[in-house]
């Protein structure tokens, strides 16, 4: 792709995403020759650095840079790392902002980057309104010579209204077109390789609905408790953290109709429509049978105590914040009616994992009767992490007498496929932004759409009559309390066994 030639300016660039995500993927951007020929990341925030201690926090003594940079001459470093400026602003990110004009526009002049800028918002999300609103200001929105993006990252949004407040909040100052909002998971290959499953192949297709297809499970384990954000992931919750964004933006791939093509435009569309067709729960009764939240407690992992959430540094011991959630929900349109959805997300896990699984319904006539499998339907799995890939399980004979039925796997490993060139889910996004593609952003409609969803969820578990909060172990695949979610005799698909 042609990428112009443009500024990258990072407000709240002292920060851990910075350092972590943003600087690492340019690093490969500009091994793999995908900058522009001229390029300058202005890095924004209120700490006091010059550029120089700015190139080395970020680049030259970054330790998140040390494994790339290994075996790279000197030369090949400090000509990536002379790309970097710093300018500081005012204490809440209110003032200052003539002073960061000037310096955007003489950095403009001296490296020829075609007044083309983006600007990336890795602050508190409280931020993102006061820092659209002076770059307005200043015109650094006007695209009348160059254009002027503005990236934001997540989370969009505290509950409906407040993801609304932030849309309205934008979009008084850029124009929809013109925000990118960042959800990581559409960064990643095998999320992509959703869309390609689906709509380059003539054998999944037809399978397709609610005639052949039981229900979908979707899995996300984390093996990690909170860590070090226990503040942060208390007034957020695994609805909040990992549901509304990155799951919703799975559940919209695997139910969206096929797109006409592969614009922006036409995919948005698409996963606009398929999430306005979640049936919203809005009764208690219907809540009540339908969510399952719990909380991981103390236990012992690998011969190692681990704490339970709310002993976790920054959580309230009270507190009746989510780490556990599951939900059982239905798609309202043709295609989908009736199937059951079961997605859940938690912490605390036996592993790390996230997969989607769709279960097809079983022959309509047993032929073989012998078979005593305690699976017997079809499923295609679709391992978004790690071990990318998808496996297929189907029925085969058992060697010997008479027709005895086993599972027998169908396993792709993405990684089989040119493992150096895949690119990490920042630096394929980063460089999407760069070149103007919207594709892989969640656009605000969509956004919108998720919120409605999950809002009534949050509310009946904040506010609703003895909502229970169950406990479960460290450890161990979430409160047993969840398998009375799914119907029937199903039971949640074990990542482990394959
Ligand atoms: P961070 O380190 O806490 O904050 C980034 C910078 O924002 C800080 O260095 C700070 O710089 C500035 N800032 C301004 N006002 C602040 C305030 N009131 N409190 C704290 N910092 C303030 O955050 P981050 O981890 O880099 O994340 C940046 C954004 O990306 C956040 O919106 C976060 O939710 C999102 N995000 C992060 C990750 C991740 O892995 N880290 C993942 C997904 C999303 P100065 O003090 O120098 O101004």
């Amino acid at each position: 792709g042609k990428t112009a030639n443009q500024m990258l300016v990072i407000f709240g660039a002292s920060g851990d995403l910075t350092a972590r995500k943003l600087v690492p993927s340019l690093y490969n951007l500009y091994k793999a020759n995908q900058l522009p020929e001229n390029f300058v990341v202005l890095g924004v925030s209120r700490s006091n650095l010059t550029d120089g201690e700015f190139r080395k926090k970020v680049v030259l003594e970054s330790s998140y840079l040390e494994n790339k940079v290994k075996g790279d001459a000197e030369e090949v470093i400090t000509t990536f790392a002379d790309k970097f400026f710093y300018e500081d602003l005012g204490d809440d990110y209110s003032k200052e902002y003539s002073k960061l004009a000037t310096r955007i526009s003489d950095l403009n002049s001296k490296y020829e980057t075609g007044e083309n800028y983006i600007f990336y918002l890795s602050t508190p999300p409280s931020l993102y309104e006061v820092i659209a609103k002076n770059l307005s200001e200043q015109h650094l929105n006007n695209e009348k010579n160059g254009w002027k993006r503005i990236i934001v990252e997540k989370p969009f949004g505290y509950s409906l209204k407040t993801a609304k407040n932030l849309n309205a909040g934008l979009q008084k100052y850029f124009k929809e077109t013109q925000i990118y909002r960042i959800d990581h998971y559409l960064g990643k290959e095998t999320v992509q390789n959703l869309l390609v499953t689906r709509f380059s192949n003539s054998i999944f297709e037809p399978l397709w609905n609610r005639n052949y297809i039981h229900h979908v499970e979707i899995t996300n384990a984390e093996r990690g408790g909170v860590e070090k954000r226990g503040g942060y992931y208390d007034k957020s919750g695994a609805l909040r953290d990992m549901f509304q964004n990155h799951l919703l933006q799975i559940v919209s791939l695997i139910v969206m109709e096929p797109p006409i093509d592969a614009s922006a435009l036409e995919i948005r569309n698409e996963k606009v429509k398929a999430l306005k067709s979640l049936r919203i729960m809005r009764d208690e009764e219907t809540l009540f049978k339908n969510t399952v939240r719990g909380q991981y407690l103390a236990s012992v992992i690998d011969g190692e105590k681990v704490k339970g959430y709310r002993e976790e540094e920054g959580v309230d011991p009270n507190s009746k914040t989510e780490t556990y959630a599951a939900i059982k929900f239905y798609v309202d349109n043709w295609r989908w009616k009736d199937v059951p959805f079961y997605v859940r997300t938690a912490k605390r896990m036996p592993t790390k994992v996230t997969e989607v699984v769709i279960h097809f319904k079983s022959p309509h006539h047993q032929v073989f009767k012998n078979s005593n499998l305690k699976n017997k339907d079809n499923q295609l799995i679709i391992r978004i992490q790690p071990d990318e890939g998808i496996l297929i399980k189907f029925g085969v004979k058992v060697p010997g007498q008479g027709f005895k039925v086993d599972r027998a796997n169908l396993d792709f490993y993405y990684s089989s496929l040119a493992k150096n060139n895949v690119m990490e889910a920042y630096e394929r996004l980063l460089l999407d932004a760069m070149q103007g593609d919207a594709t892989l952003y969640a656009r605000a409609d969509e956004v919108e759409a998720a919120w409605e969803f999950v809002d009534p969820i949050l509310n009946y578990w904040e506010n609703g009559p003895d909502v229970n909060i169950y406990g479960y172990s460290a450890g161990v695949w979430g409160p047993t309390n969840s398998d009375d979610l799914l119907e029937g005799n199903l039971r949640w698909r074990n990542p482990g066994e394959n």
